[in-house]
């Protein structure tokens, strides 16, 4: 099972990674980060499948694959 780890302080909200999860795994934060926005969160599911997208799309590579 995959799965994949947001560094929510380094997350500037552009929610790239929102839109293109295939899976519809990663949703907006109601908590806010350092930057005193809503960071992107996963929610932790099995469907995780470690595809990369939200890896690859981050700007601001704040994302982690764990395979
Ligand atoms: S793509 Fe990166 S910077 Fe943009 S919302 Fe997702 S984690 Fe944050
Ligand atoms: S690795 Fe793929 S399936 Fe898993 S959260 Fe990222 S985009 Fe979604």
């Amino acid at each position: 099972m995959a799965k994949i780890k947001i560094n929510k302080d380094r997350c500037k909200g552009c929610y790239l990674c929102v839109v293109n999860c295939p899976q519809g795994l990663i949703k907006v934060s109601q908590e806010l980060n350092v930057k005193g926005i809503k960071p992107a969160v996963f929610s932790a599911s099995r469907k995780c499948t470690g595809c990369g997208m939200c890896a690859l799309i981050c700007p601001d590579r704040g994302i982690i694959i764990y395979r």
